[in-house]
């Protein structure tokens, strides 16, 4: 099923397969007219994209980002939508978040030659291209190395949290990811939370995010099930959280993977989003539609 709106993507800037403009092109031919690029921790793919959409008049584009975050033994990306992408101090975090990628990933890289599965820090910077390097990149090379027969694999042997090459990096917690995305009139999301349901301290979470600032979740992501799409719906509802979601599309394949607008969002929670955006005068930091 397709859907009109598609709030969560990624591109060359950070772990996605396809640049910012085919990104868009590929969105807009799923039928996907409203679309969010959200890259992680790097809005540096942001222009490319608008200046795609400008190719489609019926085709609006938030500004969008999504931070990794850390809580005791789970991780929990929030994803910011409508933020003001040219604020230098915002931009400066963000450069620190990249250095802190950059380390971490050659320490893993480190970590995987002396687990006797060599790969090369030059083709890690390869797969990583112009964008924030992170542990597809470094999938991609184990890949190609022969050390494993595909990404999911890569991560089940060791680039997982609980893997043997896995290494932590600097991290806000998601309250403090929170301030900074409103700090730059954004809207947070809370991404994909089915790992924290499974781990149990969800609700008690979303009551402190909420709290935060946090205004949305994620409830059609990827591949949900209908039955799970109900939970997060309603539990969404009992905190308040606009039910939101995305394809959370990558282009690197696997047996999850759906394409830009393949998830069934339905347009209320988009439009209320939008009017909440609105509310905030944040609106004017997406490219709307002008055909009408
Ligand atoms: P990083 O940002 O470097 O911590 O890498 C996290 C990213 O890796 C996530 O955003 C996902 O896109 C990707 N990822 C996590 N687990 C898997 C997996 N099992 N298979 C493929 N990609 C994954
Ligand atoms: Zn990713
Ligand atoms: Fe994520
Ligand atoms: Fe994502």
């Amino acid at each position: 099923m397709g859907s009109l709106a598609d709030l969560h993507c990624h591109s060359t800037f950070s772990d996605g397969r396809l640049t910012p403009a085919e990104l868009v092109d590929l969105a807009y031919r799923n039928g996907v007219r409203i679309l969010s690029l959200t890259d992680h921790d790097i809005v540096d793919g942001l222009p490319e994209a608008f200046s795609a959409a400008e190719r489609y008049a019926d085709f609006t584009l938030i500004p969008g980002i999504e931070m990794s975050t850390d809580v005791p033994g789970n991780e929990v990306h929030i994803l910011g939508h409508f933020i003001d992408w040219h604020n230098p101090t915002f931009l400066a975090r963000l450069r620190r978040l990249q250095e802190s990628r950059l380390n971490r990933a050659r320490r893993m890289v480190e970590r995987l030659v002396q687990l006797g599965k060599p790969i090369s820090w030059e083709r890690v910077q390869f797969f990583a291209g112009e964008g924030a390097v992170g542990r597809p990149h470094i999938a991609l090379a184990l890949v190609e190395a022969g050390h494993v027969t595909s990404v999911n694999e890569a991560f089940s042997l060791y680039l997982s949290r609980n893997g043997p090459a896995y290494v932590t990096r600097d991290r806000l917690g998601p309250e403090e990811v929170i301030a900074v995305l409103l700090e730059v009139g954004g809207l947070a999301t809370l991404a994909h939370p089915r790992e924290l349901l499974a781990a149990g301290n969800l609700e008690s979470l979303l009551a402190v995010l909420k709290a935060a600032g946090l205004t949305g979740m994620e409830v059609y992501y990827k591949d949900y099930l209908p039955e799970e799409i109900d939970t997060f719906r309603d539990l969404a509802s009992r905190h308040e959280l606009i039910p939101l979601g995305g394809s959370d599309y990558h282009g690197l394949g696997g047996p999850q993977q759906k394409e830009p607008g393949d998830i069934p969002l339905p347009i209320e929670p988009v439009q209320k989003l939008l009017a909440l955006a609105r509310e905030r005068g944040a609106l004017e930091r997406a490219r709307i539609a002008h055909a009408r």
